[in-house]
């Protein structure tokens, strides 16, 4: 792209449809990697791709997934190519024909190879961003993973070099003579919001009084 949001790392990676919506820069990808919550991990195993929904996070310049280390996306995802998408659905756009119907959203597909992290330390310490992603400083209270618990635990990190950014923003585009339709055109925002925590029992004494708050990029609870 010949703009401010520099290039596609890759021929794979450049964004051919509608390409004045992509952006390649690591502050607009990171952005969305930081505040979608899950990605859809796809890999192709022979013939047949896996498409597999789980929870992401970054730590500088590599995307984190964990899982079991015997579930089929930790085996191939370590092994075999990757394809990450991050989706964030920011509006419905509703437009005055069928056809310019479509969605606000902000989007991201990574490509790469990932490297399973087996070195204690830094395991330890993605683990440990995992937790701290959910509620910040929450790490430090609970109980950390005993050496089982880390053992039957898998974490693959993923280089962010072949990224891809797309996003749209905005109302619906109609054609010129659609404008004088008697038809309710704009967009409905959509965002994602905490609602009022439920306790989980027995609470002990010493427990903090009321649920932790939790950390971008949820808006408060209801
Ligand atoms: C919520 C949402 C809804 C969408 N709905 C539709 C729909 O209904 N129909 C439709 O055709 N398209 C839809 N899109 C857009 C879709 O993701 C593709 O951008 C589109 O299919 C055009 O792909 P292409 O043929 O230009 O590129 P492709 O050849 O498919 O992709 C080339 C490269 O461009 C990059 N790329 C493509 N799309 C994206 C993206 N969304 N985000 C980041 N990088 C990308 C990737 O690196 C990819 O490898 C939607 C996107 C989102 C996020």
């Amino acid at each position: 792209m010949s703009s401010s949001h520099s290039e596609a790392a890759s021929e794979r990676t450049r964004v051919r449809r509608v390409p004045k919506r992509a952006a390649y820069d690591r502050a607009t990808i990171d952005a969305i990697l930081d505040e979608a919550l899950v990605c859809h991990v796809g890999f192709a195993n022979g013939v047949q791709p896996f498409v597999i929904p789980t929870i992401h996070w970054r730590i500088g310049d590599e995307l984190y997934l964990h899982g079991s280390a015997v579930s089929r996306m930790i085996e191939h995802g370590g092994a075999l190519p990757l394809c990450v998408t991050v989706t964030l659905v920011d509006g419905i756009v509703l437009a005055r024909s069928a056809f310019h119907h479509s969605m606000n959203y902000r989007s991201v597909v990574l490509f790469g190879q990932a490297r399973v992290v087996v070195e204690h330390e830094q395991k330890l310490a993605a683990l440990t961003a995992l937790v701290n992603r959910f509620s910040p400083g929450r790490a430090e209270h609970v109980r950390a993973p005993n050496p089982q618990e880390l053992k039957a635990t898998a974490v693959l990190a993923l280089p962010i070099v072949e990224a891809s950014a797309k996003v749209r923003r905005g109302g619906p585009i109609d054609d010129e003579e659609d404008l004088a339709l008697p038809v309710w055109a704009g967009v409905i925002p959509l965002r994602l919001q905490a609602l009022p925590a439920f306790v989980s029992e027995p609470q002990v004494a010493g427990a903090q009084g009321s649920a932790p708050s939790l950390g971008f990029p949820f808006s408060d609870r209801g």
